[in-house]
């Protein structure tokens, strides 16, 4: 089985379809690990998307605080404009379905999928020392997550931890072989808002037989984004951000 594996896409519908076109006749099935929404201008074209195509999704923190089950007060200023706007433009029936989102960890096919950590759906694990807390609470040997926007991720073989390199500017594709006695916690990086320092979409693939994950970055018309973010009123950083990758 091959999955496709997405994150963050936060609204942003052009890096979608970008990743999208980029996979298309690589995956039989895609998984989510949570943020639909928030930040970006079309939430709910990604919500009737995910609907629509999404085998098994585990909601993320901005999710839940725009679908009204968690209280924005621990956002940042910019990030509580965001989810203001994004809640006054959901559908009803889109709020309802983010709403019945499951929390992670989510077990699919003897792996996990989380948005934080799957010991805590709002950790970020961005270094080694948060990884290394992680591994020996693990129930499975392969975790993917999100929440940080940072592709890569953490490997435990033989005693040593390492970290999992993302695709280097100049490169569209990072393999990674899965070692059966090895742990992963593996983040396919951030669709709508990479915070990695390239701007380009990114996702990965999960072949289960090979035991491989490819990591995918994707380029996509960021300027059109920005353009539709002034436009929805959305505060004009979030477009920005988004032609750097920060
Ligand atoms: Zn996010």
């Amino acid at each position: 089985m091959r999955y496709l594996l997405i994150s963050d896409v936060h609204g942003n519908r052009e890096a979608l379809e970008a990743v999208l076109d980029d996979a298309r006749n690589n995956y039989d099935r895609i998984l989510c690990c949570g943020d639909l929404v928030g930040y970006g201008p079309e939430p709910n074209q990604i919500v009737e998307w995910a609907r629509a195509h999404v085998q098994s999704i585990i909601r993320g923190n901005h999710d839940r605080v725009c679908c009204g089950l968690d209280d924005l007060d621990w956002f940042n200023p910019i990030a509580q404009d965001s989810t203001r706007w994004t809640t006054a433009h959901l559908t009803p029936a889109n709020l309802k379905w983010l709403r019945e989102l499951p929390a992670g960890p989510l077990t699919v096919d003897g792996f996990v999928l989380a948005h934080g950590s799957p010991l805590d759906e709002d950790e970020y694990v961005t270094s080694v020392s948060d990884a290394a807390n992680l591994f020996e609470y693990l129930e499975s040997n392969l975790t993917f997550f999100g929440h940080t926007h940072l592709q890569g991720g953490f490997s435990w073989i033989g005693g040593k931890q390492r970290i999992i390199r993302r695709p280097f500017p100049g490169d569209s594709l990072m393999p990674l072989h899965l070692d059966p006695d090895g742990a992963y916690l593996v983040n396919p990086g951030s669709v709508g808002q990479p915070r990695d320092g390239d701007p380009r979409a990114a996702y990965a693939i999960f072949d289960s037989q090979e035991r491989d994950v490819l990591f995918h970055r994707v380029a996509y018309d960021a300027e059109a984004v920005c353009r539709k973010v002034e436009a929805a009123g959305l505060p004009p950083s979030l477009g920005a951000r988004l032609l750097f990758g920060r």
